[in-house]
């Protein structure tokens, strides 16, 4: 347990001491946090960050917990969740730039522009997790990536809050690369005019296809491996023939077979065993080397 001493430390939000990190993700797996914190907003992140970076207490931030993977001896130092950074709004209607907060859900993002009269990132509606996840992960459907959509990105960098273009960064499939300890706080979506009742119907059939083939019925983090150029994963898994197979409370679904699911009872090390099995036997049966999509973080118990 660190010692924390409030008297050189005006932040204001949450604070919490060895937070169980399973409550946190999508897995439904994971070891404690050493500190969970809440900010209120941006003075207080930037608190916050001052308060740990001078104490040398590493930081990590986590969205909505739905790609990531906690080890089960918990992450050391802090876990920051921008869960109030919610904030959307509309900035330039004729360019139709719309700012979302990075702790907004990409739900929420979709719903406001629908409102607007607005569109283009209809595909992000049924993906789970925050503004802030989907950018860093470059979340997409149906062949498109968030990024393409986004105009920039506001990121605190090395003490400073600035805005970025996108066209400046480096980012691909299921990928942002940003500096070792920056902090997405805000993405600008450039937006085009859409009926609403076009977004509705969007995210109707989105949802009915996720409903057959996603709703593997128990906590997973979606897609557990990327698609390597050319291929789908999941067929990659059933050539291997892993549909179903299990260790401890980890399976590879019956649904869906790149979905690795918590059948109950599963730890982060069950997860860890089961893909190690899935790339072995995929590389030996097909030749082809899988990558996690999934985040893998923390420490070892
Ligand atoms: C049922 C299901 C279906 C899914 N379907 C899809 C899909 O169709 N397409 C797809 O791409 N993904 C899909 N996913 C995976 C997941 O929803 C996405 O990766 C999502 O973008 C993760 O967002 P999150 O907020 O939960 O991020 P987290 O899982 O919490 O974090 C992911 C990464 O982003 C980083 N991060 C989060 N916020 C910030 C920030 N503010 N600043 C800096 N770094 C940050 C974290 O440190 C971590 O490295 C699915 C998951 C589930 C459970």
């Amino acid at each position: 347990m660190r010692d924390i001493d409030r008297s050189s430390f005006s932040f204001r939000g949450r604070l919490q001491e060895q937070e169980p990190l399973s409550r946190h993700t999508s897995l439904k797996v994971g070891g404690r946090a050493e500190l969970f914190a809440v900010p209120e907003d941006e003075t207080d992140l930037l608190e916050l960050v001052r308060w740990l970076d001078e104490r040398c207490i590493p930081r990590f931030i986590m969205g909505g917990g739905y790609n990531l993977l906690v080890r089960d001896g918990g992450i050391r130092g802090a876990v920051i969740s921008l869960e109030r950074f919610t904030a959307l709004e509309l900035i330039d209607p004729y360019q139709k730039l719309l700012r979302a907060g990075a702790g907004a859900e990409n739900p929420a993002v979709v719903r406001f522009a629908q409102e607007l009269g607005l569109g283009g990132i209809g595909f992000i509606a049924g993906i789970p997790g925050t503004v802030g996840g989907a950018m860093k992960m470059n979340a997409g459907a149906y062949g498109s990536g968030i990024l393409e959509r986004t105009r920039s990105l506001t990121l605190l960098r090395n003490g400073m809050v600035a805005d970025y273009l996108t066209e400046e960064l480096d980012y691909g499939y299921r990928r942002l690369t940003l500096l070792p300890g920056d902090i997405i706080l805000a993405a600008l979506f450039s937006l085009t005019e859409r009926d609403p009742a076009e977004t509705e119907e969007e995210i109707r059939k989105d949802q009915e296809l996720r409903r057959t083939k996603h709703c593997v019925g128990h906590p997973s983090a979606g897609s557990f491996f990327k698609n390597p150029p050319g291929q789908a994963a999941w067929r990659l898994l059933d050539q291997a023939g892993l549909r179903g197979t299990r260790i401890g409370g980890a399976e590879v679904s019956e649904v869906h077979s790149n979905f690795l699911i918590n059948r109950g009872g599963a730890t982060a090390r069950d997860f860890l065993e089961l893909a190690a099995v899935v790339k072995e036997q995929v590389k030996a049966v097909t030749g082809i080397e899988l990558e996690e999509e999934v985040r893998i973080v923390g420490e070892e118990l």
